[in-house]
Order: C-alpha cells, then sequence, then structure tokens
C-alpha cells in the first residue's frame, strides 16, 4: 500500500500535506510558512513541538555539472527510471560512476550485473568503500568488482565532466586520461538538509547535521529532528559523525514520537552497521575499522580468518572472509568487516549486538550461536576469531594480509601447513609463490613430529588456505620454542 495522505489519513488518523514546503520556521510565534506546490500559495502552521526531518542532499562537485539529464546523482526514483529508460533504449554502452561508497558500489552491481553495460568505478580516496573497510578488505572486494569485468580506479579525482551530445560524456580525471561514457552517476556521499534548522537559529554539528541531544531535542526544548539531517554519536568513540541509513531514521522516528506522546525514551547513537550486495558476495560492516580505531585512541589489534558458513562436507557451503578489531589493552570489541559468497551478515549483526554491551574477546568465547549443519558449524567463525585474538594476545603475531610478503623475503620462511594433497591441489597465490621467500610444507598434521626442522635463524609465516589452522600452528610452535612465528591473516585465501 503506498505511504501517500490517505494511508496516514486512514490507518493512523493524522493529516500529512504533500506538493507542500516548509520555506521558514519561526520560533519566537511557533509558527512554519508553508508554500504549496499546486498553487504558489503560503499558508502558515502553528505548532506546540515541531519535528525536522528534511533528509540529506547528495554532495556536489567542486565543478560544473553539465546541464545534461545522462549526469545525475543516485537518490530519487526519476534518477533511476531515466536510467532504465535509456538502458532499454539501447542508449547506454558505458557507465562511469563517480565514486566508491556504498551507493556507488551499488550502482555499480546494477549497471553491469543487472543491464551488462561496461562499468568504470572512480574513488578519490586510496580504496573503495572508505568509511566502511580497511584497504585490505576493500582490496579483496575491489579484487571481486575486477574478476567481474567492472573497471575501479582509486585514488582518482574526478575534475570536469563534459557533454559532448550525440558523442556521448567524457569524464575528465586528474592526472589520467579522461574516460568516454554515455551515463555518469555521481554517487559522492549525502549532506543534511539543514538550512531550515540553521536559518532559524538551531544548533549545527560539526560534521554539519542539526545537533540533537539522547532525546532526538534540538537545542529549542520544542523541535526535534531525526533521520539523515542529524548528526549522530558514535557508540564507540562517543563523537559524532554524520551517517545517512534508513535503519536508524527509522529508529529515530520511534524515539521522538516517544517522547511527543509523554514518554522518555533515548537514542543511544549508531555503530554504523551496514551491508552491502556485491555480485553473489555479501559485504557487511560493523563498529570502527583499524584506521578509525587508531585515530579514536585506542590501541587496535586485528585477526582475520576465512570460513565456510557451514560444514565443509555441505555441498552449499559458501566462505567468506572476517577481519575483527579489537582494543589490545582491554580486549574490547571494537569492529567487524565481512565480505564473501558466504552468509558474513549474520555474523556482524551478531557482532553488532555485542558491540552495544560492550564486550570483549571473552564475551565473544561465550556467545551461544544454534548448532545444526544445515545452517552452522559446532564452532562458529566468531568463537574462532576470538580464539585468534587470544593466540594474539599470547604473542602469536598476525601478518597483515595487505602487507606484501617480498618486501621482507630475505627474513622470512613460509611454512605451509596444509596437507600434502591439499597443497599439490591448490597452487599458492601469485602474491606468496613469487615473493621470493623460503617456503616448507609440512602438514599441520605432521607438525608435532617434524618441528624440529622448523628453522629457528628466520621469522616464519605460517600459511593455510584459510588461517584458522595456522594459528593452531603458530601457538604450538611457539610452545616449542620457535620465538617469531606470525600466521598469515585470512590464510591463502586473502591473496586470492
Ligand atoms: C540509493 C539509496 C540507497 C539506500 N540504501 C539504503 C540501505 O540499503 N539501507 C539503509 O539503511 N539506508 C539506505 N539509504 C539511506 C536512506 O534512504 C536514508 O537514510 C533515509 O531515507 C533517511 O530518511 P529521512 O526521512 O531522514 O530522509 P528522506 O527519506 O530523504 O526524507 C526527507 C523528506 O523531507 C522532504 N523535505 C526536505 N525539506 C523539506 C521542506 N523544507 N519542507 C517539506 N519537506 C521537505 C524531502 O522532500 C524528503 O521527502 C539509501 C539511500 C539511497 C539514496
Amino acid at each position: 500500500v503506498a505511504r501517500d495522505a490517505e494511508f496516514f489519513r486512514s490507518s493512523k488518523g493524522f493529516s500529512a500535506m504533500t506538493g507542500a514546503e516548509v520555506s521558514a520556521i519561526d520560533r519566537g510565534r511557533r509558527v512554519v510558512t508553508v508554500k504549496m506546490a499546486a498553487t504558489g500559495e503560503t499558508i502558515e502552521h502553528g505548532y506546540d513541538k515541531l519535528v525536522l526531518a528534511t533528509g540529506a542532499s547528495p554532495v556536489k562537485p567542486g565543478f560544473p555539472i553539465p546541464d545534461d539529464p545522462r549526469v545525475r546523482p543516485f537518490q530519487k526514483p526519476e534518477d533511476a527510471q531515466v536510467f532504465r529508460r535509456m538502458a532499454e533504449a539501447g542508449k547506454i554502452g558505458k557507465v562511469v560512476i563517480v565514486g566508491g561508497g556504498l551507493i556507488g558500489c551499488e550502482l555499480v552491481e546494477s549497471a553491469a550485473g543487472l543491464w551488462g553495460l561496461e562499468t568504470a568505478l572512480v574513488e578519490k580516496e586510496g580504496h573503495i568503500l572508505p568509511y566502511v573497510l580497511d584497504s585490505e578488505m576493500a582490496a579483496m572486494a575491489q579484487r571481486h568488482l575486477e574478476s567481474q569485468g567492472i573497471s575501479v580506479m582509486t585514488g582518482c579525482e574526478v575534475d570536469r565532466i563534459k557533454s559532448r551530445g550525440e558523442a556521448g560524456l567524457q569524464v575528465g580525471i586528474e592526472g589520467s586520461d579522461a574516460l568516454e561514457a554515455d551515463f555518469v552517476f555521481l554517487a559522492l556521499g549525502v549532506q543534511p538538509n539543514v538550512d531550515l534548522a540553521r536559518q532559524c537559529g538551531l544548533d549545527i554539528g560539526p560534521n554539519g547535521g542539526i545537533q540533537v541531544d539522547r532525546h532526538m531535542c534540538t537545542s529549542d526544548p520544542r523541535i526535534f529532528a531525526g533521520g539523515d539531517c542529524v548528526e549522530t554519536t558514535h557508540r564507540i568513540t562517543g563523537k559524532t559523525f554524520f551517517i545517512s541509513m534508513g535503519s536508524l531514521a527509522n529508529r529515530h522516528g520511534r524515539v521522538i514520537a516517544e517522547i511527543l506522546a509523554g514518554g522518555n525514551e533515548e537514542f543511544p547513537g549508531a555503530f554504523g552497521t551496514s551491508f552491502l550486495k556485491l555480485f553473489d558476495y555479501n559485504l557487511g560492516a560493523t563498529g570502527l575499522t583499524e584506521r578509525r580505531a587508531a585515530a579514536s585512541g585506542f590501541k587496535p589489534r586485528c585477526v582475520w580468518g576465512t570460513f565456510p558458513d557451514k560444514p565443509d562436507y555441505h555441498p552449499e557451503k559458501r566462505i567468506f572472509v572476517v577481519k575483527m578489531v579489537y582494543d589490545g589493552d582491554s580486549e574490547r570489541l571494537l569492529g567487524l568487516q565481512a565480505l564473501g559468497r558466504g552468509d558474513a551478515t549474520r555474523r556482524v549483526d551478531v557482532f553488532a549486538a555485542l558491540l552495544q554491551k560492550q564486550a570483549t574477546v571473552g564475551d565473544l568465547f561465550d556467545f551461544e550461536p544454534g548448532y545444526a549443519p544445515l545452517y552452522s558449524e559446532a564452532l562458529d567463525p566468531l568463537h574462532h576469531l576470538a580464539g585468534m585474538a587470544r593466540a594474539r594476545q599470547r604473542g602469536v603475531m598476525f601478518r597483515h594480509p595487505g602487507h606484501a610478503l617480498s618486501s621482507e623475503a630475505g627474513e622470512i620462511m613460509i611454512l605451509d601447513v596444509r596437507e600434502k594433497e591439499e597443497a599439490a591441489a591448490k597452487p599458492l597465490p601469485a602474491a606468496v609463490a613469487e615473493c621470493g621467500c623460503d617456503y616448507s610444507n609440512i602438514p599441520l598434521s605432521e607438525l608435532v613430529e617434524r618441528s624440529s626442522e622448523v628453522r629457528r635463524d628466520k621469522r616464519i609465516v605460517v600459511v593455510c588456505q584459510r588461517g584458522s589452522r595456522s594459528y593452531q600452528a603458530a601457538l604450538f610452535l611457539k610452545a616449542a620454542g620457535v620465538h617469531e612465528v606470525e600466521v598469515l591473516g585470512g590464510g591463502l585465501q586473502s591473496q586470492l
């Protein structure tokens, strides 16, 4: 059922006016001025309490946008409709998407996956999804996009767009060749709509959104605000940030409604939990990235693992890579990033619920999921991550999957603890095979007997396919007197 004025009248008993724009707020008289689009008429409306839910608008680039319907943001249904009509008419061969955030990446999938168009994604930061993922996790997402034929350019800033009529569009990139396109989406993020709030003197926060307290109340006790127009408190750092999420906007609305009805509800802030589908990959993240945790004054430690979402013998099992960030001093959980074909999102949701309780690595061991082979393994990936973090706390180092082995080739020996048949069947990824390090294959099942073969004069980087066996091997080697042991985070899978 369409959520139109009639729906709200008949199901909720309140009147909604559409085609009506509030152009001013007079806080002294407690009146808003409303301009009716159909007639141009201006009316005044009094209030006892006022709620601002003016949303956010697409960020505009720092150069002029040509007056051409083929260059547009992606915010309104009309943006999708224009694109669809042109795609159906066969008028689009090449699409350029400017901005590699959540919306830009979703658009890539639609343009290439749904419409089969040649698609390029341009991101000015050093990696895609810069506010959601750390660089090595983003590199895995990027490799997946590239495997689907997408051209991904990072660290590249678009500085002009030229409309050439029938000849299409030209997208200029600073310091690089221009791209040809038939359609350009500008997915540069959104900024809160605060003109009304600013004009009537409400406090605006450091991130450009309306400042509200835990009751979603603005600096005027009669005016509340929620959704994309407000700043949100981060539940780990305690600092405000700006995030545009329908999930949060709905929860803001509930809190405000309770308050207006005489309640005392509070909105606790957000962790920034978000999901994204990238072709057949599920991607999710919550809490702080490693970079953000460090910038917020934590001493982040990280562990990585690759896991199946069901037992390995299950024909429908799919794998996914996870990175967990926690504080090295307090062992408090800080963030999780996950991506792959497996059900990564479920773990992100569970982790977000644990963040809410300020849980630690120890609490993660105590998390009690259901187990039946159709759905899961006896030990959940989150349990394994807790085990890895414990190993890390006991001195087993986890090698950042983004750090090239070749840069320390002379100092490292790679110890592959995969079974012999497995190692023969699954060749090492190029980043490992060609790194120039010494290499030895001692399967985990033979490690106790053959541990004397492990060299003591080099740093040992233990590898297995997914990372779980290598941290167990590393724990054993440490106990057996091998001091310099590292685990390749996420296993060989993270290098593919
Ligand atoms: C392409 C896209 C995909 C998204 N996907 C997701 C997702 O998967 N998950 C998720 O959680 N979020 C997602 N979001 C974000 C989500 O849509 C927003 O967070 C949510 O809509 C915010 O709700 P809101 O009510 O604050 O603002 P809006 O939905 O933007 O509504 C604000 C309304 O206020 C009206 N308005 C503004 N000024 C005035 C005025 N002066 N007078 C009268 N009316 C006014 C506007 O016309 C608009 O209708 C997505 C957003 C986009 C663009």
